[in-house]
């Protein structure tokens, strides 16, 4: 079968021919139907070798979608034939986190060697794909996979980082999303969906800032400096109640810790390497700083739900398998609108 992988550290992205993998027992094969580009894949894909940490060959994919094609010895809760979205961020399905849904959270999941798929297993862009446990599967029943399939992380994971803001999002108060990229523009749809929220999304690209409005951002605006005093004047002087950063580079948790008032949430989603000081003199008083990672897998069941109700759509470009070099390309470019889509 055709599968994208990462081959040699530093290399692009090469679709090569691999034998089509036999799901053993307790595990369930699926025919791809669709698969995300995550700026993530960019970011471990330019780690020096000391720093990688995800095996080579890595078939690439950590947002997938299938069809059931096989069931291994034993598995349970799934047919052959049924249409389905993978749950990522694997665990061992036992501990205190696991036993809660948050896999993305697993006590054990290192101990244990257990990799997400794309991020250390074989991942989801390839024709056929293994997914450990039945408890890692969604079923998309009338969800279009190839629409949806970003749902899984794009949508997960800033459903996460927003759910748990949501008791600061009260009417009058002001959110800002920074970065309307993949997870960016999903999350403004998010804010939109789970409360009255005021929406400031931030970019440095003026696509995306059209992009954002367009999704349902009540002001769009270059992220640069002037944007901290748009903030506080858009605030009366207040400051926001949460800040979502969906790049995380150096210049805006800079921007996140000035915009940010009495009592908000800065949720740091974005792995752009840069940080928050929190001390008494930092920051406005009390304000919660977070580094959330992806979501649990009832708040994947959940923005399914939401996707079902029409309340949230990712954007989407789609390229076949042989194609998916140059849409990692395009990401790199920062020219994807939305999200790409892997459809083999
Ligand atoms: P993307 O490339 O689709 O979007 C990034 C967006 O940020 C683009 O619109 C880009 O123009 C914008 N941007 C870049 N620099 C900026 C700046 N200085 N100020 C404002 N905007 C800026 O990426 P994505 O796939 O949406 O991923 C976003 C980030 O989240 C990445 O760092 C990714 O690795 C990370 N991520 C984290 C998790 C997690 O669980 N924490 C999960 C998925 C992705
Ligand atoms: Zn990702
Ligand atoms: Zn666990």
């Amino acid at each position: 079968m055709k599968a994208l992988q990462y081959r040699s550290i530093g290399a692009k992205p090469e679709v090569v021919e691999i034998p089509k993998p036999a799901p053993k027992a307790g595990e369930v094969l699926l025919k791809v139907t669709a698969a995300g580009v995550c700026h993530s894949d960019e970011f471990i894909m330019s780690l020096p070798k000391e720093k990688y940490v995800y095996g080579l060959p890595l078939t690439l994919g950590h947002e997938g979608a299938g069809v059931v094609a096989e069931l291994g010895a034993g598995v349970t809760g799934v047919s052959v034939g049924e249409s389905v979205a993978v749950y990522g961020p694997w665990g061992c399905g036992l501990c205190h986190n696991c036993a809660q849904g948050m896999e993305n959270y697993c006590l054990r999941a290192q101990e244990l060697k257990i990799m997400p798929p794309g991020l250390g297993s074989p991942g989801a862009m390839a024709e056929y794909m293994i997914v450990d446990s039945s408890r890692h599967l969604v079923p998309l029943r009338d969800l279009d996979p190839v629409k949806n399939v970003s749902l899984t992380d794009a949508g997960l994971t800033p459903y996460h980082a927003i759910k748990t803001s949501l008791p600061k999002l009260v009417p009058g108060s002001t959110s800002v999303v920074i970065g309307a990229g993949g997870l960016g523009h999903v999350g403004i749809q998010l804010v939109r969906a789970l409360s009255s929220s005021t929406i400031v999304a931030l970019d440095v690209n003026e696509e995306k800032l059209a992009l954002a409005r367009e999704v349902g951002a009540d002001h769009a605006l270059l992220s640069n400096d002037a944007a901290v005093g748009a903030i506080r004047d858009l605030t009366g002087g207040r400051g926001a109640n949460a800040v979502f950063d969906f790049v995380g580079a150096p210049p805006t948790t800079k921007l996140a810790a000035k915009v940010a008032g009495v009592l908000a949430d800065i949720r740091i989603v974005g792995i752009g390497g840069g940080s928050v000081p929190v001390g008494f003199f930092d920051l406005a008083y009390e304000v919660s700083v977070s580094s959330p990672y992806w979501g649990t897998r009832s708040e994947l069941i959940e923005v399914l739900e939401l996707a079902r109700k029409g309340a949230v759509k990712v954007e989407i470009e789609t390229y076949s398998l042989d194609d998916a070099p140059r849409a990692y390309e395009r990401l790199h470019e920062g020219k994807i609108r939305g999200r790409a889509v892997i459809v083999p």
